[in-house]
């Protein structure tokens, strides 16, 4: 396996991180005190300067206006943007549009991905993406309360959910719903698209998360969908697909997702080494001249370096048998590189001090927000099962017993 980076793509991450550093870290002082609604302005300036600058959409393919990098050139390049909570925003490859817009050029009709796709893909609209339920286990994908009964040539969607990403101000939610309720567990669900303007949407509200409730993209919201009718072309790929929709989104999306993390473990680092070299403790002795701040300096390089070859080592493998077999792989990092992140970022919070927790720097930002990132796309504890049911196969146990 070959690591080396391409010079075209190492000339194209240097000006990415420019670009994060000049352009997107001022945002985050804004970010503090202005709800996120009240910044758009200022984002669709700084998405203007990244369209001139033909990076736009780098994930998406060329003949749909994107810059159509690899799959692993795009996880470089979502690390760099990871530096900043808003860097992947003002690249309009933020999630949960990116992953819409991955499902829409895969599934999507001709009439969809005019209606859909286009307004996505230029920034126009937003768009979320609404599985989770208040009363199911996210983490049993196929128990869901929500349906969408055909009734002629609409489906009524009539269901709860929540954590719907994004919510506020989308233009349109791929609902997850049961369609085919006597079909294999797997077969049953289908993912519909609800323009939510459409009568029956109802936006419950922002949840708040850890102190923060937020508003347009910067949200987690409450949605119940009631008597909800939408014509049946509106559903994306064949019937009972949405769980096969899912999972094609899921497997490189955790690449993504890890190289974000690795992004935001590389800031705190960068941080914390900054604190170690300007914070003295007496006049003339720096914090870095302690051992324990060393050994955090130490082991954070190390983990990170470690978590990122493990990253591009499932997305290669992803690329030469494809995400089922490399199951073992995608479920490794990401439980492990979320472990590393947080790691990595509390330390950095302890090496600043009383400042670590203010909102001076970003840290405490990164802290309160990546928690989650042990939660969503899968718990640590599945994940671990996935590996774990993987490996004990081959010594004669069937762990499902
Ligand atoms: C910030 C954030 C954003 C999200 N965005 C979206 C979104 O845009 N759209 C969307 O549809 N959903 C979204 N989600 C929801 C997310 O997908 C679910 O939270 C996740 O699937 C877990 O489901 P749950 O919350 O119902 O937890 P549960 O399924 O109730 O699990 C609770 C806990 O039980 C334990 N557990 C679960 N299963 C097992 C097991 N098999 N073995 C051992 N222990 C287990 C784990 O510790 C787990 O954390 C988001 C969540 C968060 C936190």
């Amino acid at each position: 396996m070959d690591f080396s980076i391409p010079e075209s793509t190492r000339d194209l991450l240097g000006r990415i991180r420019e670009f994060v550093k000049a352009e997107v870290f001022p945002i985050e002082v804004m970010a503090r005190d202005t709800p996120f609604r009240e910044l758009l302005p200022v984002f669709e300036e700084k998405r203007q300067k990244v369209r001139n600058m033909g990076l736009w959409t780098p994930q998406i393919p060329k003949e749909y206006g994107g810059v159509g990098l690899t799959f692993l050139d795009h996880g470089m390049v979502s690390e760099e943007l990871a530096r900043s909570p808003y860097g992947h925003f003002c690249f309009n490859c933020q999630a949960p549009d990116a992953g819409n817009m991955e499902i829409l050029i895969e599934y999507g009709s001709d009439e969809q991905k005019e209606k859909w796709l286009k307004p996505l893909l230029a920034g126009k609209i937003r768009s979320c993406f609404s599985m989770t339920e208040p009363d199911c286990p996210g983490s049993n994908p196929v128990w869901m309360n929500t349906t969408a009964v055909r009734e002629g040539d609409e489906y009524v969607i009539n269901g709860h959910k929540w954590f719907t990403s994004s919510a506020d101000g989308a233009a349109f939610a791929v609902v997850m719903a049961t369609t085919n309720p006597d079909a294999p567990p797997h077969g049953r669900a289908s993912q519909i698209l609800v323009p939510t303007d459409t009568p029956g949407f109802e936006l419950v509200r922002n949840i708040s998360c850890m102190g923060h409730e937020g508003s347009d993209w910067d949200t987690h919201c409450e949605v119940k969908y009631e008597n909800c009718r939408v014509p049946v072309e509106n559903r994306l790929g064949e019937e009972g697909a949405g769980f096969a929709i899912a999972q094609s989104r899921l497997g490189p999306g955790r690449i993504h997702h890890c190289m974000r993390w690795i992004g935001i473990a590389e800031r705190s680092l960068d941080l914390m080494c900054q604190r170690a070299a300007s914070r003295e403790l007496a006049p003339g002795v720096p914090l870095a001249t302690k051992q324990t701040i060393q050994n955090w300096i130490a082991e954070s390089r190390a983990a990170i370096n470690a978590a990122r070859l493990m990253v591009l080592h499932a997305g290669w493998k992803i690329d030469q048998v494809g995400s089922r077999e490399a199951r073992v792989e995608i479920s490794a990092i990401k439980f492990s590189v979320a472990d590393v992140m947080l790691t990595v970022i509390d330390k950095a919070v302890q090496a600043h001090g009383a400042m670590g927790i203010s909102d001076d720097t970003i840290l405490a930002f990164f802290y309160r927000n990546e928690r989650a990132s042990r939660i969503y796309d899968g718990p640590d504890e599945v994940h671990k099962g996935v590996i774990a049911r993987q490996m004990l196969k081959q010594y004669g146990v069937d762990t499902r017993k």
